[in-house]
């Protein structure tokens, strides 16, 4: 038979503090501060197993399975107390508290004063001589109990409450006198009674057992749900159930409650004792905001009243410190605090409750805390010899460094800004600008020098531009995978997405968002990180990169094997991933330039007549006679002339980015990935568009429509892109190959290395590698120089991962595409998938989103694949993953261990992944 009551009390405890997964946080931790003789209130935790039960055979079983075991702790209970249950001279109160394995704070259920009834009301009296509180217990259980166990809305509770208060002049509940108090029990009994058709139940057994149904009941109600997907806290069995005696903070002014952080969990400074207490109360009073509650320290009394502008003596008097209040338990508090530091070698979060001046410990877990303060305490623990670094490395979430990452608002001023709406937090970070409608007018307005905030009802591709040059970007439609908040988290721009509220007009350029007019040219600011709207400008400061955070990122650095690089397609870029800890570039888009400014012309000069030009240079290959060797020749004059022209200019410019990205990566790598996507995405689809090439390529507008038109294709993320267009139009090849090595020949140390995209056969390969080779030569015989330039592919067509014994023979290295690998092997399109992933997530289908998260059983299978068949042939081929997936810290991880040499990342998410490597690398190390 499975246990399943652990009893704690008086010294002893049944269970420990690695008991987590069956006792909850709570409880693990409960059970250890009583075996060290803390004064802790003795009670019972009743197993996260009996919670599974619970779902599993329901509460009618399970009561039966627990029955003799709950009869014997209650039992053990009252033995512990002195006291009875439900009944006698001196009542047995408990609580019914929830508690997981992993802390989700306020999510689930708890109960107080459980045991309370008209007859143990009169024996308390009796006993205590003090009826003020007991009728205060009394209504605060009828309360809890109510809401929590019969589903009682709130709201009716304070209604009566506040009539109460109404009635007989009081503000706070704190001022109800007793005959006050047992009139709001009064008032709640009959509202319960008519709100649940039934009486408040009154027997302390059958209150604890549906007390007990509920918080188990709670571990699925849907902000503890919400709670955990957000978390992505999963593989738990349920909450354990705590049963404590109670301890009274409201029995007086001698009593007490308060919650206190060992230290400040927002900058995770070390300078006093963080936390804050108030007279007279119990613990909800506190975290409810019913009262304003004080600080425990004078410091952090004196700190809170300078920022609030109260002075010294009007502190002294209606704001002290529990420090100047009650010295002796503070002494006692603050022992604690370090006990319970060097016991859990964290900062803590810890509950207490002062009963007639007596301390009680209530709980204690790890402190949540802002990614700011988990790098300030790992680092301080280090240094105070609590932890080692390997520790201080496992102990901070990589995704939360994003949040050390961009600029933030001055907290001071955000305080005080008029907040319009919220949205989604798509990117965080924040910003202020000027408010532009679209793209063209942000790039007009940032050429001038303005900030802007590009606010638009969604964005699209065509939008980059103009959202590459804006602080921020608002849209008023969209989720959090919209093109807006993919692309701005990409670019590692503040974003608020999808925000309902704001209302745009594109043609009178002005936005309405409840009931406030903005025209362009106003200031807004945005919160990327809480989705917050601002009208004018909030302050912002950069963040430091120095401190705390340094010393995190060079341990990082000293644990991993991993190697960290960036996709990077500009000079800014691949300096803002340097400075973030690159290696190097591991993917540049060549084709991310096209758009701007007179390039797309040439760009779609190439593509215009690309085809023709390779249709009739075909014919004239095959031509018999001289007659028709010169007809065609003729026909190819006017497009050839246009196809070398496009090509001539579009080389310097290629070159010249090349130079600006190699200057900046001073001598790191530099994977460049020749052309890519499918070609009509560069075309002019609008009338304005062909009319301009018309005339820019002295073509009839009809001519040019239906060129654009030959160019549709119906599948085009499996149509005519990536290698497959260097093998058509060999002359893109050779002209960027050309643009790299002349662009390596400028800038000294340089090393680039040049990525053939979309392989799926060693063949494609080898006709690319022998246009770039010869290339490669050529550059190298006209400038009379060596250069040392790798070749290599991306494998991101399933086919080139099962062949790649084939294609290791011709490459220098690997680098895994797996946003297409992933695409292609699951057969979901992604900028169509969106549609149903969510809900085959939800289900349980897929585990994540795998384009998010690798999904290591599929796509991961592929590569491993790919790695075991390349490395068969090449022993030493270099390996990498570009893609999303190389800044995501469970990708990285799955990398790691698969044995690549790098991945590569957004900038912005290269310091993620260098940490996310360290682990990977110290797991295996423990594991
Ligand atoms: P939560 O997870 O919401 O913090 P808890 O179970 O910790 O829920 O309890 C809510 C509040 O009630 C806390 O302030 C806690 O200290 C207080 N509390 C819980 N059990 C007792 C008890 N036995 N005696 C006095 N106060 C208690
Ligand atoms: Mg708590
Ligand atoms: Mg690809």
């Amino acid at each position: 038979m499975s246990k399943y009551i652990y009893f704690f009390g008086n010294g002893k405890a049944e269970g420990q503090s690695s008991m987590r997964a069956l006792l909850g946080g709570k409880g693990a931790n409960l059970a250890d501060m009583a075996s060290i003789g803390l004064p802790v209130p003795p009670g019972f935790t009743i197993t996260t197993e009996a919670c599974a039960k619970f779902y599993e055979i329901g509460e009618g079983e399970l009561h039966k399975l627990l029955s003799a075991e709950l009869d014997a702790a209650i039992t053990r209970l009252e033995t512990a107390t002195g006291k009875t249950f439900g009944h006698g001279a001196n009542p047995l109160l408990v609580s019914v508290r929830s508690g997981a394995a992993a802390s989700m704070p306020g999510m689930m259920d708890t109960v107080l004063n459980l045991g309370l009834s008209p007859e143990t009301v009169q024996a308390m009296i009796a006993r205590t001589g003090n009826p003020r509180f007991v009728w205060d217990s009394f209504r605060r259980f009828i309360q809890m109990f109510g809401n929590v166990v019969l589903g009682v809305e709130h709201h009716r509770f304070e209604h009566e409450l506040a009539a109460v208060k109404d009635k007989v002049g009081v503000k706070l509940d704190s001022d109800l006198d007793e005959n006050a108090l047992q009139e709001v029990v009064a008032r709640y009994m009959r509202m319960v009674r008519k709100e649940t058709g039934k009486d408040f139940p009154v027997d302390a057994r059958e209150q604890l057992r549906r007390g007990i149904n509920a918080v188990f009941g709670s571990w699925n109600n849907p902000r503890a749900i919400k709670y955990r997907e957000l978390n992505d806290i999963r593989g738990l069995l349920g909450t354990a159930v705590n049963v404590q005696a109670m301890v009274f903070g409201n029995s007086g002014n001698q009593s007490g409650t308060g919650v206190a952080f060992t230290r400040d969990p927002s900058t995770g400074d070390n300078r006093y004792f963080y936390g804050e207490y108030l007279i007279n109360a119990q613990g909800e009073d506190v975290v409810a905001g019913i009262r304003t509650p004080n600080q425990i320290t004078l410091a952090g009394s004196r700190a809170w009243a300078r920022s609030q502008n109260v002075s010294e003596s009007d502190r002294k008097r209606n704001y002290p410190s529990l420090e100047e209040v009650m010295p002796e338990i503070f002494k006692e508090l603050d022992d604690v605090r370090v006990l319970l530091e060097n016991r859990y070698h964290d900062m803590q979060d810890l509950e207490f409750t002062i009963e007639d001046g007596k301390l009680y410990i209530l709980q204690t877990r790890n402190g949540k805390r802002t990614a700011a303060a988990a790098v300030k305490i790992a680092t301080d623990l280090i240094k105070e010899k609590m932890i080692d670094e390997a520790t201080a490395v496992m102990r901070i979430d990589p995704a939360s460094l994003d949040q050390l990452l961009h600029p933030v608002f001055l907290k001071s001023a955000e305080a005080k800004a008029e907040k319009l709406t919220v949205g989604l937090p798509a990117s965080p970070g924040a910003a202020a600008g000027r408010i532009v409608f679209c793209a063209d007018a942000a790039e007009k307005w940032s050429k001038s020098g303005e900030d802007v905030i590009l606010c638009r009802i969604e964005t699209s591709p065509e939008d980059i531009g103009g959202m590459h040059v804006a602080r921020g970007i608002l849209t008023t439609r969209g989720g959090m995978t919209s093109h807006a908040a993919v692309v701005a988290r990409g670019m590692g721009k503040c974003c608020v997405a999808g925000a309902g509220e704001v209302d745009i007009n594109y043609s009178q350029r002005t936005m309405k968002i409840n009931g406030v007019t903005l025209r362009e040219g106003d200031w807004i600011s945005l919160n990327g990180s809480t989705g917050a709207v601002y009208k004018d400008k909030v302050e912002t400061e950069n963040p430091k990169l120095t401190g705390p955070f340094a010393t995190i990122m060079a341990l990082a650095d000293k644990y991993r094997r991993l190697g960290v690089r960036t996709n990077a397609d500009t000079p800014r870029d691949a300096l803002q991933a340097v400075a973030f800890g690159a290696e190097g570039v591991g993917l540049c888009r060549t084709e991310h330039m096209f758009f701007e400014g007179e390039r797309i012309i040439s760009v779609r000069r190439m593509i215009l007549v690309a085809e023709t030009v390779k249709q009739l240079k075909a014919q004239l290959a095959a031509a018999g006679s001289a007659a028709e060797k010169a007809a065609i020749e003729r026909k190819l004059a006017a497009p050839l002339k246009q196809y070398n022209q496009a090509l001539e200019e579009l080389l310097p410019l290629q070159r010249e980015d090349f130079i600006g990205i190699f200057k900046a990566l001073k001598g790191r790598p530099c994977t460049v990935r020749l052309l890519d996507p499918p070609l009509h995405e560069f075309l002019p689809h609008d009338a304005e568009g062909q009319r301009e090439m018309a005339k820019r390529m002295d073509l009839k507008l009809s001519e040019v429509k239906r060129l654009v038109e030959s160019l549709q294709e119906v599948n085009p993320m499996l149509g005519h892109r990536g290698c497959r267009l260097g093998i058509s139009y060999p002359e893109v090849t050779e002209m960027q190959t050309r643009a790299i090595c002349e662009a390596a020949v400028k800038v000294k140390g340089s090393r680039p290395e040049i990525m053939v995209p979309l392989i799926g056969s060693v063949k494609e390969l080898q006709e690319q590698k022998a246009i770039i080779e010869a290339t490669i030569a050529a550059v190298e015989r006209e400038n009379k120089t060596k250069l040392n330039i790798l070749i290599g592919t991306m494998i991101e067509v399933p086919r080139a991962a099962l062949t790649a014994d084939a294609i290791a023979r011709e490459t220098d290295f690997f680098s895994f595409g797996t946003n297409d690998l992933t695409q292609m092997s699951c057969a979901f399109s992604r900028d169509d998938a969106e549609k149903f992933l969510g809900t085959y997530v939800e289900r349980g289908i897929f585990e994540y989103d795998p384009f998010t998260v690798l999904d290591q059983e599929g796509v991961g299978h592929l590569m491993r694949i790919a790695v075991e068949g390349g490395r068969k042939t090449s022993p030493n081929l270099k390996m990498g993953v570009c893609g999303e997936h190389g800044g995501e810290p469970r990708s990285v991880a799955f990398c790691h261990d698969l044995g690549l040499n790098y991945v590569s990342c957004s900038p912005y998410r290269v310091p993620i992944a260098r940490l996310a490597a360290a682990q990977a690398a110290l797991r295996k190390r423990e594991g």
